[in-house]
């Protein structure tokens, strides 16, 4: 089985083909930076021009560079949400379009399911069931992955997600968007030791998550330092960037091994573009390894936004029969929860 997947929920354009006998065949992204850089964060309108501008041609090339005719396909898979609604509706009604034209099943796929799924396409997969941790710009999860379709909710943020606070604690620092992985960068030349920063709703049970307290902690601290251009110096915006990064990966690392112990798997996955922080992956190998419990995440490129995890999810929604009518619906909020396996 051969599925096309598209992937257009917010800034970037990523298109995949993915095979169930071969795996996957071919991959192209298009990242959106540099056009919402001069903004410092993603501008609606913006995101979706350029998905329109740019999916079809990636489209093209995927399938020219694996050699694939629309005969071959045996569906076309898209992101309906959540996200970006005018970013989702490009995807969706060029997926569905597709699919039309070739006369292809579509299906409709879950972004966080597709996040969720894409260590699967790693050599060595995870197998169900696996606790997953979810973080990215928009989410902070963790959940109970019994098979596909059966999600149970275990807890989540309170308020922002753990790759927005980066992004914001970035922003603090004068790092240009997306400031995530350029905190961790400058994280990398910090004494973590200097400042002592909180781990947010970790001295009482539970395993819901909160890091505005810590976006406010990180503020005050640049405050206190800085100088006459606005900053702190170089060595101590390095050391804030390391303290804010030590403690975001200590909270998430101490409710993955909660969550780990209270339902007693043995599987952790991460998934989502703070998974690809090296910190964050560290820790949890060497704490999650005292529990017995193997840690298993996306290839680095495949963190972020994807067509990959889309054509891999979507594969095997339609192998479980999930088929989509000729309406075209996207839902910019989408709980994970409510997906049933059809
Ligand atoms: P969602 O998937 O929730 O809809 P999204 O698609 O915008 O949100 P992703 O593309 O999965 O999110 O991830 C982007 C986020 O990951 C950004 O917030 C970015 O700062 C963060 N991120 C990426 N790399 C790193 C890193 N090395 N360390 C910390 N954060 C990172
Ligand atoms: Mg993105
Ligand atoms: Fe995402």
């Amino acid at each position: 089985m051969r599925v096309l997947g598209i992937e257009t929920s917010c800034d970037e354009t990523g298109v995949a083909l993915y095979d169930s006998e071969q795996g996957l065949l071919g991959h192209a992204l298009f990242s959106q930076v540099d056009l919402h850089a001069d903004y410092g964060g993603v501008v609606p309108e913006l995101a979706s021009r350029d998905h329109v501008r740019k999916l079809l041609p990636l489209v093209r090339r995927v399938m020219q560079q694996t050699g694939t005719r629309p005969g071959d396909l045996d569906g076309v898979a898209y992101t309906a949400g959540p996200g970006l609604i005018g970013a989702l509706m490009v995807g969706a009604c060029a997926g569905r379009a597709l699919a039309y034209g070739w006369n292809l099943p579509a299906v409709a796929v879950h972004h966080m399911e597709g996040h969720l799924l894409a260590p699967m396409l790693e050599e060595n997969p995870p197998g169900f069931p696996f606790v997953a941790l979810l973080v990215s710009g928009g989410h902070t999860q963790l959940v109970d992955v019994c098979g596909l379709g059966e999600y149970r909710l275990l807890g989540e943020s309170l308020d922002d997600a753990a790759g927005e606070a980066f992004d914001k604690a970035a922003k603090m620092l004068d790092l240009d968007y997306p400031g995530g992985p350029r905190l961790a960068a400058l994280a990398e030349k910090g004494d973590p030791r200097r400042f002592t920063f909180p781990r947010p709703m970790t001295d009482r049970p539970g395993l819901d998550f909160s890091f505005s307290g810590l976006k406010t902690y990180t503020l005050n601290t640049v405050r206190d330092h800085v100088l006459e251009d606005g900053l702190p110096d170089p060595q101590t915006c390095a050391d804030i960037a390391a303290a804010f990064q030590e403690a975001v990966v200590d909270t998430l690392v101490i409710k993955c091994r909660r969550a780990i112990r209270a339902t007693g798997r043995k599987t952790l996955v991460v998934a989502g573009g703070v998974s690809a922080n090296r910190l964050l992956r560290e820790r949890l190998e060497a704490r999650l390894a005292q529990e017995g419990a193997g840690v298993y995440y996306p290839r680095h490129e495949f963190c972020t936004d994807n067509g990959a995890m889309i054509a891999y999810a979507g594969c095997l929604r339609l192998k479980g029969g999930q088929r989509e009518n000729l309406d075209i619906t996207v839902r910019p909020r989408w709980p994970l929860t409510e997906l049933a396996e059809s």
